[in-house]
């Protein structure tokens, strides 16, 4: 064999990025995306218009819906988008600052890469950072748990989003559902549903105990109102069993075709009876239930309920203490759950089913808006008001706002940075300089002079004010903490931490290997808007 022949280790579709290239490409991906939803942090942030390829419109100031409506395909921005979802998840709230901090840790380390540091003494530093930061938040926050701070938690999450002008009233409604539901500290978001109804203002939102359902009974002739209701709860469909495409029923007489229609009639009279046998009065279906079903649950007086949704079973079944059932032999008096009232009401277009008096320690927020885009907006920012008060009200630990923590956290890993010999050092002053860009972020969306704003927060830390932030509704440095801008201190530890965690593993990617047959295929590259900038 001679010595030029080449050798081919992976197949001919496979494109590579090795080395800086690969790097800074990924750096960039996740710089795009943080300065994208950079310009809506905060309660001067703007809102952005998405339209989808079937023209749906999603009207937004939420990070992780921006990111998640965005469809994203390269690989290092996606993973920013993964950190708001977990955010998300984890929390409720704070997704865009999350995304934001990843793509700041990553613009920061490419400064440190140009002068020749190697990403490994960067993932270092940017490790040591992070678990700084967790005990510097631990030091900073304060133990609060009366229901005056929550609401201060809530208006925060909800200040200048869709729900800014109803947001008292939103946040008394969030922390009630939260005192209710979360006896014992012990709390669950499943306890909480959220209902949207489209029709009168926000200022009509109420809180009901119990469930609520923006549906109608299945039919007009079964009974309004059930007390003592014994709810049985399906996911099967009341209907004949649909036969397959190729399936022929051949009849040669009058009678026999008018015995298979008495037959499938007699198999949906049998299921009700058996539904009335064991004693149950209300049933919600997820699936279709076939007309003469409902004409025989209307003459045995009972209420039913199609095409329920999937979620909304399983939080009847946690209330009412009902089983769902997916098979008819399993149709059993133990199994029904128990109400002392299901009753649909009507209002103006819509019918809502109430649920009330259950074991279960169910609460629905109905929030009410002129339009669906509204409704939408609104209901985003209750539930990051919702993931915060939840968080705040279990751990009872908070922490100032307005940029407080981040200007403080900078200042502490400063101090820290001192302590460090070696190149880390300058990663870990790094990681200040990228925290400090979310204040600097609120205050240039709010039209305020950045660097102004930074020098004075810098300043007053220096002399102890550790709660001082950019207050944004007197557009003034004071103590965030006495103004009412407050947040859990999870929202910040979640941020930091999963920001972290995912600017040190994109900075460990030195080769980017894209099979072509991948959706992803060239993409990989440079964001098109991007182009020719490097
Ligand atoms: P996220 O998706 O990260 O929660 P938001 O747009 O909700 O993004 O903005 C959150 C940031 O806005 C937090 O840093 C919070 O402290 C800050 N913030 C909220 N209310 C105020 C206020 N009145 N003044 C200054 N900052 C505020
Ligand atoms: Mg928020």
């Amino acid at each position: 064999m001679s010595d030029k022949q080449p050798i081919y280790v992976m197949p001919e579709n496979v494109s590579r990025q090795m080395g800086k290239d690969a790097q800074r490409n990924n750096i960039l991906a996740a710089k795009v995306v943080a300065d994208i939803v950079k310009t809506t942090l905060g309660p001067k942030g703007m809102d952005k218009m998405l339209v989808d390829s079937s023209g749906e419109i999603i009207v937004t100031n939420d990070g992780v819906t921006i990111l998640e409506e965005m469809e994203i395909e390269h690989p290092a921005a996606k993973m920013l988008v993964e950190i708001a979802k977990t955010q998300e998840l984890e929390v409720g709230d704070g997704t865009t600052t999350a995304a934001m901090l990843a793509g700041k840790l990553l613009e920061r380390a490419e400064i440190l890469l140009d002068k020749n540091i190697h990403p490994t003494v960067i993932v270092k530093g940017y490790r040591l950072s992070s678990e700084k930061c967790m005990s510097i938040l631990n030091e900073l926050c304060i133990e609060v748990r009366d229901s005056s701070v929550l609401n201060h938690i809530a208006m925060t999450a909800m200040t200048g989003k869709g729900a800014e002008g109803d947001k008292e009233k939103l946040s008394e409604l969030i922390v009630r559902a939260v005192d209710l539901v979360g006896e014992g500290r012990e709390i669950s978001k499943e306890d909480i549903k959220i209902e949207k109804v489209k029709g009168s203002g926000i200022e009509k939102s109420e809180l009901v105990r119990g469930i609520v359902l923006n549906k109608e009974r299945a039919n007009k002739d079964m009974p309004s109102k059930i007390e003592n209701a014994k709810i049985l709860l399906v996911d099967f469909a009341l209907e004949i069993k649909q036969m397959d495409k190729e399936a022929r029923i051949s009849v040669t007489s009058p009678e026999q075709l008018q015995n298979f229609i008495e037959s499938e009639e007699k198999y949906l009279k049998e299921l009700v009876w058996k539904i009335k046998d064991i004693g149950s009065n209300v049933v919600f279906c997820q699936k279709g239930i076939d007309d003469v079903a409902q004409y025989y649950l209307a003459k045995q007086g009972i209420f039913a309920c199609r095409r329920v949704e999937k979620g909304d079973l399983e939080k009847l079944s946690r209330a009412t203490g009902g089983k769902i059932i997916s098979n008819l032999s399993d149709l059993n008096e133990s199994e029904l759950g128990n109400a002392e009232r299901v009753e649909e009401v009507r209002e103006s277009d819509d019918s809502l089913i109430y649920v009330q008096g259950t074991k279960g320690k169910a609460v629905t927020l109905v929030l009410r808006a002129s339009s669906e885009h509204v409704l939408d907006e609104i209901e985003r920012a209750v539930k990051d008001g919702l993931g915060d008060v939840i968080s705040a009200f279990k751990s009872g630990k908070i922490v100032s706002g307005g940029g407080a923590v981040e200007i403080e956290l900078a200042r502490r890993l400063r101090i820290f940075a001192r302590t460090l010999g070696g190149r880390e050092q300058l990663a870990v002053e790094e990681f200040a300089n990228a925290l400090e860009s979310i204040p600097e972020a609120l205050a240039e969306n709010a039209g305020l002079d950045p660097i102004d704003v930074l020098t004075e927060l810098k300043s007053r830390h220096e002399s102890g004010s550790f709660n001082d932030g950019l207050n944004l509704f007197t557009n003034k440095v004071e103590n965030c903490l006495d103004a009412g801008i407050i947040e859990p201190i999870k929202v910040k530890s979640q941020a930091v931490s999963s920001a972290s965690e995912v600017a040190t593993l994109i900075l460990r990617i030195d080769d980017v290997l894209i099979s072509e047959g991948n959706s992803v295929g060239n993409r990989g590259n440079v964001p098109e808007s991007y182009e020719g900038m490097d």
